[in-house]
């Protein structure tokens, strides 16, 4: 870090001339303080440095070189876990650690499925995380075509008995993903819903308004009082074909090979590390991604951006020669993509909930960033008054809505009332590559990158330096007076 050293020169410089200077200048008084920077003028600063800065690509080059993908319970998770700590120590964060919890990791083996009648044909596809495997030779039977999940769920009970749910319903494209809320019932919820109705086997078109080949995988929610069956994602192209065949009037039958394992008690890691406040470093505002990703990609969009851009601006923000006035932590979840990161997090973390001023994660991809959306009442506050015009040249609207949600790794924190603000990218193309083989380093721009990294940089700045309560906000209560 150059800052530091720099200070370290200034100050032997100060300390050889100082004696000189007392000798000259016995009777003057000790100059006075500088005055405390002008938090909008740091902001600003902070914005428009990270716009040319490599700290953010270069976490997620040398991430994603090093280390590739990261599935929570694996020995490259572990490789990612002690690759970051040595990354964040190196950026300058302090008291950099690993929170330890067990999981059930889920791993995964040979996979394929085919056509067998009336047309045969290969079929790409994709085991869902944590899919339970098919018998060594695989499951063969008739598929019974959904094209909506609705249509699964209208099905009577025991009607798919003994054959392989399909579920064909595609994803629409969007700026702002809204599509996949809904659409991902069909993966989360489709394998608990066909079991119920008698399937012995899943497959859904994959949650993505891609025309490419690609599957794209995701976790399944199997529940206690279904059977567990396997499932796995079509490639769209591939889902099309099974629409294409139905047409014919014929009835499909599909072979499908699903290998994977379990490995109960496997270790996992909640990624800590602080830029420490310079008057209230007990006061928290927390951000971060997730570590862990799918194991066909490389993990670089979901999410090493996510991390690349929130480890990014707050390695600017402790590059500062002043701190801001509360500590900014940065978060490495290690676990998001099954669920499990979130409750360990909170319950470490318990103690100190209500020193947390706010959290947000970045879990959509490198950007660019188009909408923010703050807590309640917050743009009232003399504090962030100037965010909209900070975020004007990044071409970031502030949203009148406040945020609801700030990434599933912050949820169980946020449940306890721990405020939330939230960046929302464009995800037009964000879909087209998550979850999938397609997740690569060269889907992210650097460009992107960097806007990101420099909204972030500019809010989290203006919310540490404040004395800014959320919560008091959102009760109507007025807004501290300190700018
Ligand atoms: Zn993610
Ligand atoms: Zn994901």
């Amino acid at each position: 870090m150059h800052r530091p050293r720099l200070a370290g020169l200034a100050l032997i410089l100060c300390l050889a001339a100082a004696p000189a200077f007392a000798k000259a200048h016995k009777a003057a008084a000790p100059p006075p303080a500088p005055p405390p920077p002008d938090p909008v003028a740091v902001a600003t600063g902070l914005r428009d440095k990270a716009l040319n800065d490599p700290t953010a690509y270069d976490f997620v080059e040398s991430l994603t070189t090093e280390v590739g993908p990261r599935l929570a319970g694996t020995v490259q998770a572990e490789r990612g876990k002690d690759w970051a700590l040595a990354k964040l120590k190196a950026l300058g964060f302090t008291d950099v650690h690993a929170e330890p919890f067990p999981i059930t990791a889920w791993v995964r083996g040979a996979e394929s499925a085919e056509v067998t009648a009336p047309f045969p044909q290969k079929l790409m596809i994709l085991g869902l995380g944590g899919s339970v495997p098919t018998p060594p030779e695989g499951i063969e039977a008739e598929i019974v075509l959904f094209h909506s999940y609705a249509d699964l769920l209208a099905a009577a009970p025991g009607s798919l008995a003994g054959k392989i749910a399909v579920v064909t319903q595609p994803m629409p494209r969007t700026q702002d993903g809204s599509g996949y809320g809904w659409n991902n019932r069909a993966r989360t919820r489709g394998p608990v819903e066909a079991a119920r109705r008698g399937a012995i086997a899943y497959l859904t078109r994959s949650i993505s308004p891609s025309d490419g080949r690609l599957p794209h995988t995701g976790k399944v929610w199997y529940v206690p009082d279904a059977t567990k069956i396997p499932a796995a994602a079509l490639g769209v192209p591939d889902a099309e074909l099974i629409d294409h065949m139905a047409l014919r009037g014929k009835p499909i039958r599909i072979r499908l090979v699903l290998n994977s394992t379990e490995i109960p008690n496997a270790p996992a890691w909640n990624l800590v590390g602080d830029i420490k406040g310079s008057s209230a470093p007990d006061e928290i505002v927390a951000i971060g991604g997730h570590m862990d990703s799918w194991d066909p990609g490389q993990g670089a969009i979901d999410d090493g951006a996510g991390m690349a851009v929130t480890a990014a601006a707050a390695t600017l923000i402790g590059e500062l020669p002043r701190h801001p006035r509360r500590t900014v932590r940065l978060v490495l979840f290690g676990a998001e993509e099954m669920d499990y990161a979130s409750k360990p997090f909170a319950d470490a973390h318990q103690g100190e909930a209500s020193r947390y001023v706010a959290v947000s994660e970045s879990d959509t991809g490198s950007g660019p960033l188009w909408t923010l959306s703050l807590p309640k009442g917050a743009l009232d506050a003399p504090a962030l008054k100037a965010v909209p015009s900070l975020m004007g040249p990044l071409r970031i609207i502030v949203a009148d809505q406040p945020a609801q949600f700030s990434g599933s790794d912050f949820a169980e924190l946020e449940r306890t009332g721990v405020p939330a603000f939230s960046f929302r990218p464009d995800a037009s193309r964000y879909f087209d590559i998550h979850h999938s083989a397609d997740d690569t380093l060269n889907k992210v721009d650097r460009a992107d990158l960097n806007q990101s990294t420099a909204a972030f940089a500019a809010l989290v700045y203006l919310i540490a330096d404040s004395d800014i309560d959320f919560r008091a906000l959102a009760k109507g209560q007025p807004a501290p007076s300190r700018p």
